[in-house]
């Protein structure tokens, strides 16, 4: 029926003088937009299959595509826009919920981009980084409340068990199912060639990769897909997964067409079925029974594996963390609402949550309030883009930070924000042996090595820009902040200070 039609959004543009029929685009194009036409003798595309995830613009030899966003245009206003007229055409003929990937694209505030770092100037030397030590290392973990000594005035080793890093950075939790065999391989070896940490999500360990353990988060979640004994001794951490900032409040849902032998073994459910993670934990409704459940996985790794407990960023979320700290969780990760996903109902992912860096900054400020901020280390999630993005998380009281979209960006992902569909060009999202094959895993090592090695650089750069020479020195330091085009609600939760003050 005509009324269910919808202009393509996005217009496949081949240039015909360049165009020499090679078919490569038909090749790469796993939504089956590119063809050759005999008839004609030349390529013709549907772009209403079109995603705009840029493969064959990237592949074609001539260069002789590109893909235009299309100026077919409704007749919208700032109430009623394009995207919420397609979205109820699309509803009302499916009945369905609407379905999306990667992160919040509402146009919500960015507080990092209203956040301007410090630079010393005539008193408080700036530090050269070339020539004079800076320290990124940082540990994660409880940290002693006192120094003990035995009779003889030797030091009591008291020390809580530690995450170490080489960088204040971790790759995020990303379970395979929903993303590949060789994403997956090239975020742990990268992570072992970096020296941080990478996060299995909730999908379990694949056999291959138990030998990246020393260098592997693994995660316990509501659906408790893969967890065993093995499976948390041979992590470094576990965490604990309460809520995921994309989707706060609602589990997770891999299709059972994803779940081929591998995933059906990793993740010890028969081949076939869906994945559900239910949304609460069955057996947590209190802090009481979040501790019960830390204890227990300490208890099975025989107390030699700090437990991470990981929050999406909610309204209440200081005084969550406050009860997370008190829990005996070593570590409390926060996902913002910018925080990516492999699926979630569209709505969840536009409207639930809020912003990283106002929940990062009130729960730092809560456990300081209350006096137990070294009893857990805080890992700030949802959104870091930038080595500027990492040193204002660690300013407004992060110990360290997650990233996922940057490092799938790292691994050639092009943000077309497809992945529920399973047929990611790039690799990346995806089962398909033929497309994840066309993620190399050597190559996937060395861009996000890259990728986090610039950041250390810059890092390094930017904080002996400001006379400060330790990330210990850098965390929590507010003063470092000054904020632009904020409200004084804002600064105060920030508790940061205007430009200029
Ligand atoms: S979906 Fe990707 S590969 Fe296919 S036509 Fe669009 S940009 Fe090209
Ligand atoms: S992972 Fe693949 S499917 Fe998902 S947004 Fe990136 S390119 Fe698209």
């Amino acid at each position: 029926m005509a009324v269910d039609f919808l202009y393509p959004p996005y217009e496949v543009i081949r240039n015909m003088d360049r165009c020499i029929s090679c078919r490569a685009c038909e090749r790469q194009c796993a939504n089956e937009v590119h063809k050759y036409d005999v008839d004609f003798g030349h390529m013709v595309s549907d772009e209403s299959k079109c995603v705009n995830c840029h493969r064959c613009v990237s592949l074609c030899p001539t260069r002789a595509l590109k893909i235009v966003k299309t100026d077919h245009t409704f007749k919208e206003n700032a109430n009623w826009t394009g995207k919420a007229i397609t979205e109820v055409y699309r509803q009302a003929g499916t009945g369905g919920v609407l379905l999306s990937s990667m992160g919040n694209p509402e146009p919500y505030p960015i507080y990092w981009d209203k956040l301007l770092i410090n630079a010393s100037q005539v008193t408080n030397p700036s530090i050269d980084p070339l020539r004079e030590p800076m320290e990124t290392r940082t540990f994660l973990g409880k940290k002693p409340g006192k120094i003990v000594r035995d009779e003889t005035g030797r030091l009591v080793p008291n020390l809580a068990p530690q995450l170490e890093l080489s960088i204040p950075v971790m790759f995020s939790a990303m379970s395979y199912g929903s993303i590949s065999y060789n994403a997956h391989a090239s975020l742990a070896r990268a992570a072992q060639a970096l020296g941080i940490y990478y996060n299995t999500g909730e999908g379990g360990l694949h056999q291959d990769f138990y030998q990246y353990g020393p260098n592997t988060i693994v995660q316990v979640a509501s659906g408790r897909f893969g967890v065993h004994k093995d499976y948390l001794n041979t992590a470094a951490a576990i965490e604990i997964k309460m809520g995921q900032g994309a989707k706060p409040g609602i589990g997770g849902h891999l299709p059972g067409l994803k779940v081929g032998p591998d995933i059906s073994r990793t993740r010890m459910i028969p081949e076939g079925t869906d994945a559900i993670s239910p949304a609460p934990h069955h057996d947590i409704y209190s802090i009481e029974d979040l501790r019960q459940l830390v204890f227990s996985l300490k208890e099975a790794t025989n107390y030699q594996k700090p437990v991470i407990v990981k929050i999406a960023a909610v309204h209440n979320v200081a005084a969550i963390a406050s009860g997370i700290a008190r829990s005996g969780a070593d570590i409390i990760a926060i996902d913002g609402y910018r925080g990516g996903t492999g699926a979630a109902p569209t709505r969840i992912r536009d409207n639930v949550g809020i912003p990283i860096e106002l929940a990062l900054a009130a729960v730092d400020q809560r456990l300081r309030d209350e006096g137990i901020r070294d009893q857990v280390s805080v890992v700030a999630a949802g959104s870091i883009r930038s080595s500027a993005d990492l040193l204002k998380a660690i300013a407004l009281g992060a110990d360290a930070v997650y990233i996922g979209t940057a490092a799938l960006l790292a691994l050639g992902c092009h943000l077309c924000r497809s992945c529920q569909a399973g047929k990611c060009n790039w690799g990346i999202a995806t089962q398909r042996p033929d497309l994840v094959r066309r993620l190399n895993p050597d190559i996937g090592v060395q861009r996000l090595v890259n990728l986090v090695t610039a950041w250390d650089h810059e890092l390094k750069e930017m904080m002996g820009g400001m006379g400060i020479n330790s990330i210990e020195a850098l965390r929590g330091n507010r003063l470092m902040l000054r904020g632009i085009g904020l409200n004084q609600k804002e600064l105060e939760i920030l508790g940061v200070k205007y430009a200029g003050e």
